[in-house]
């Protein structure tokens, strides 16, 4: 476990069990009451066809751990419910979750559910979040806030106001000036009083990654001088006391309390201003930005670690509004967030399979290939060879190596101009490796293959480097005896893992085994990687499972289990349409058949492999497929 630093980024919800496999206490804890999942018995329940009451689901695989969920959006709310009692804040706490982070039904569901008893609502930055959110707080909470964010048009204003008509609590936040004028009218046109926010764009800017969004020149929201021109229309139209709420957001991943400190007091400043100037301000909507420690560091110097608990931040966040709020004699705002990342990071687990791996050791070469190879040497090929010998006997390593690329070269060299076969440029690399392992140079690297794409399911290490924990999930009992990197599955330099947390360049890996399976877990991905993913070389999404607590005798139970996209499914989202070219590929082979009767049995035969391409995932399958129709 400590080689994978699993107890700091792991902790409460990972960790490694007797049996050498990482398994989730869903709770953070493990009781009686509260029992261990071991992920390699889930793996063997939804993937093994032989598992007794197995599902046959194909890898790679999403495991959905609502439990965690759950415990995240209590812990949070505890969190802030703890700061308000400590420092007396004379207002609640009320957050929202960003859909845009995972807008997977069941998971926005599931936060809706469980955030209900305590007003917890959701946050939209486009139409179909908007949507999505509206019809899931139907089933929530009256009092839980809809904060409408993003940019918007005409037709996602009138959405909105449609929310607040169907009596959910709906926010429209005004992220540029020019969304003012359409507001107004259209609540006008719609006959409704609509309740408004403004994002300010604060001076505070937070340097790290995430931080570009932020700062005087930030993407999003209005300055000073268009949060007054706001106030002075919306005053102008008597529509002062709409204004309700203050947004801002910093950035993602903010690195510590200090700086939260700073932009969460300038927030409350304009806060204050906006009460001063004559709005009916209610709530202070601190954004995201409560960030995750994915390499356990604990520090606030890395762009993928933190330097503060859920609870300094509460703190951090309380304090900073009730100081500047206190002196300013304003009452105490609604404390709202918009915590994505730190809210569903850790519920999924992303599980693949490493199925083949690349090898350093060069074929030992045999007297006979070494004469070989002497022999069909040009001269001057000669010569350097010669050289290499005797550098060797002497023990001269350096000189070794220098002899050994100047040989290579020289004979790729001679391949190109056609005097080199490739029986002797074969022997010329293995005997360049020989050397380099006799000397302790060869790169002891291994690529281990994984049925994955790395484009699908975790864009950000493509895109932004960001790096997430990513190791075995079984033989933690057994001490890995290679390095690696992970190469995917696509046909891309790009596809490759080659950095991980610790800022180390390669994974320490176990042997693959005969015919055991070799399984590995990237953990914290829950944010953002599902939506960003996209289809290079058409890999679609992982299959998902649903894992709950249960008092069964595997202590959980699935109670979801959808296969990943199929061939056919991946195709059609580029416009193909599999049922036509099933047909064609149908007619073809009674085409080429020439129409014999006696192969009727062979073509059937065909058409059925054919329907199970289209059917099958577009990863490896290791699973002998079972037969299918469209
Ligand atoms: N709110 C807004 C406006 C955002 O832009 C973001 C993401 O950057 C979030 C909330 C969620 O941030 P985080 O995932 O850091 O909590």
């Amino acid at each position: 476990a400590a080689l994978y630093r699993v107890d700091g980024w792991g902790g409460p919800y990972f960790a490694v069990n007797a049996s050498g496999n990482i398994s989730v206490r869903p709770y953070g804890t493990a009781t009686m009451a509260h029992q261990e999942i071991d992920l390699m018995k889930i793996v063997k329940k939804v993937s093994d066809p032989k598992h007794s009451g197995g599902l046959g689901l194909q890898l790679p695989l999403i495991v959905r751990l609502p439990d965690v969920l759950k415990n995240r959006l209590e812990s949070l709310q505890s969190a802030f419910e703890l700061a308000v009692g400590a420092q007396g804040y004379k207002a609640h706490y009320q957050g929202v979750y960003p859909v845009k982070c995972n807008q997977d039904r069941f998971v926005v569901e599931d936060i809706v559910r469980f955030g209900s008893p305590f007003r917890f609502g959701l946050e939209a930055g486009s139409k179909p979040e908007l949507l999505l959110a509206m019809s899931c707080l139907c089933k929530g909470n009256p009092e839980s806030l809809l904060v409408c964010n993003g940019f918007k048009d005409a037709e996602y204003i009138s959405l909105a106001l449609v929310a607040k008509k169907l009596a959910l609590n709906t926010v429209i936040v005004l992220e540029q000036e020019e969304e003012l004028d359409l507001v107004i009218d259209l609540s006008k046109k719609l006959c409704v009083r609509p309740v408004i926010g403004v994002r300010a764009k604060l001076r505070t800017k937070h340097s790290g990654h995430f931080g570009s969004t932020s700062g005087e020149k930030g993407k999003f929201g209005l300055t000073t001088t268009q949060i007054l021109r706001v106030v002075r229309k919306l005053d102008q139209v008597d529509m002062l006391d709409c204004l309700q709420l203050l947004h801002f957001h910093i950035g993602s991943q903010i690195p510590s309390t200090a700086l939260l400190a700073d932009g969460v007091g300038e927030a409350a400043q304009v806060y204050c201003e906006l009460v001063r100037l004559g709005a009916h301000m209610q709530v202070i909507d601190i954004g995201g930005g409560l960030g995750i420690d994915y390499d356990g560091s604990k520090s606030s110097e890395s762009d993928i670690s933190v330097g503060y608990s859920l609870e300094e931040y509460a703190s951090a966040v309380v304090q900073a509004i009730q100081f500047v709020c206190d002196r300013r004699s304003v009452k105490h705002p609604v404390i709202c967030s918009e915590s994505g990342r730190a809210i569903v990071s850790h519920h999924s687990v992303l599980i693949f399979e490493a199925v083949s791996a690349s090898t350093y050791q060069s074929p030992a070469l045999s007297q006979f290939d070494l004469q070989y190879f002497v022999d069909g040497l040009p001269d001057e090929v000669r010569a350097d060879y010669g050289n290499l010998s005797a550098a060797a006997i002497k023990g001269e390593h350096e000189t070794c190596l220098l002899y050994a690329d100047q040989l290579k070269q020289r004979c790729v060299d001679q391949f190109k101009e056609g005097s080199l076969g490739m029986e002797q440029l074969a022997a010329v690399d293995g005997l360049c490796d020989m050397v380099s392992k006799a000397i302790g140079t060869a790169d002891p690297v291994r690529t281990y293959h994984v049925n994955l794409s790395v484009f699908t399911s975790i864009p950000d290490f493509w895109g932004i480097g960001q790096l997430f924990p990513i190791v075995p999930i079984h033989r933690h009992d057994q001490r890995p005896s290679v390095r690696g990197i992970l190469s995917d599955l696509t046909c891309d330099s790009d596809g490759k893992i080659d950095k991980f947390i610790g800022g180390e360049a390669s994974l320490p890996l176990h042997e693959l085994e005969g015919n055991g399976r070799y399984y590995m877990g990237m953990f914290l991905g829950g944010a953002y990687e599902e939506a960003l993913g996209g289809l290079h070389n058409l890999f679609g999404g992982p299959s998902v499972v649903r894992v709950s607590q249960s008092d069964g005798p595997h202590s959980f139970a699935v109670t979801r289990a959808v296969q990943g996209p199929s061939c056919g499914d991946v195709l059609r989202v580029m416009q193909h349409e599999p049922e036509l070219m099933f047909e064609t590929l149908k007619h073809r082979a009674e085409e080429c058949d020439g129409g014999r009767s006696s192969s009727m049995a062979s073509n059937a035969a065909l058409a059925s492999s054919l329907a199970r391409s289209f059917h099958n995932m577009p990863y490896l399958s290791s699973a002998a497929a079972s037969s299918c129709s469209l």
